[in-house]
């Protein structure tokens, strides 16, 4: 089991990992979720989504708002003025709290605002319920200076929550403030790959 400091919230990853583990984790009172796909995650929650806490940790295309709005409570993937604005245009449906995805490394291939774009994003947000900022770390890099820059921007925006450490970088996130890591196969164990998942369910 792994424990996590009061203060922070520790969503187990459930993305392509067996439905044993998953009711294993219900069964241990696991109760916060993250899913990285809107389709996949209806699949998953839609027919059990009573107590349970999802969150969307996943790029977002603008013609999923809607389903991603009515199923989750928090989106952690808020990243461009098209996305915000269909989102409002929708309304906020279930989902009750948002986070916007910074770019650290201004990678070309990776979602999230690039950080000087940030303040006009979140002039963007006016009226949606942001309260943290979310980031990926590039790969191969250490994530340190990534989590202390998204910890400045939230600073100098007043914005209390942080999303930020995955199974290989959590204790660092969490001594540099994050208030949500989001653990998949540390929590879980390795999520199969795609051929073994099909042998496993008998395909
Ligand atoms: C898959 C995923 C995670 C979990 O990854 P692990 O390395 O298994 O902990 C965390 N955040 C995002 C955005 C992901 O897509």
């Amino acid at each position: 089991m792994i424990e996590t400091p009061p203060g922070v919230t520790l969503i187990a990853v459930s993305k392509q990992q067996p439905e044993e583990r998953v009711a294993a984790a219900l069964a241990a009172g696991q109760r916060v979720f993250g899913e990285n796909r809107v389709q996949e995650a209806a699949q998953r929650w839609a027919h059990r989504r009573e107590g349970v806490e999802l969150h969307l940790i996943g790029p977002l295309q603008t013609n999923k708002v809607r389903d991603a709005l009515a199923l989750f409570d928090v989106i952690h993937t808020l990243d461009r003025v098209k996305l915000v604005r269909a989102v409002k245009a929708q309304g906020p449906g279930r989902a009750r709290q948002f986070f916007v995805q910074v770019n650290t490394g201004q990678e070309p291939q990776k979602g999230g605002v690039a950080p000087g774009d940030l303040p006009d994003l979140l002039k963007e947000c006016a009226g949606l319920p942001v309260t943290g900022l979310m980031c990926i770390p590039p790969v191969g890099e250490p994530p340190e200076l990534h989590f202390a820059l998204l910890r400045t921007l939230a600073e100098v925006h007043a914005l209390p929550h942080l999303s930020m450490g995955m199974s290989g970088d959590y204790q660092a996130a969490i001594a540099l403030g994050a208030t949500h890591v989001r653990l998949g196969s540390a929590f879980f164990g390795p999520r199969p790959t795609a051929a073994r998942a099909l042998q496993a369910s008998g395909a």
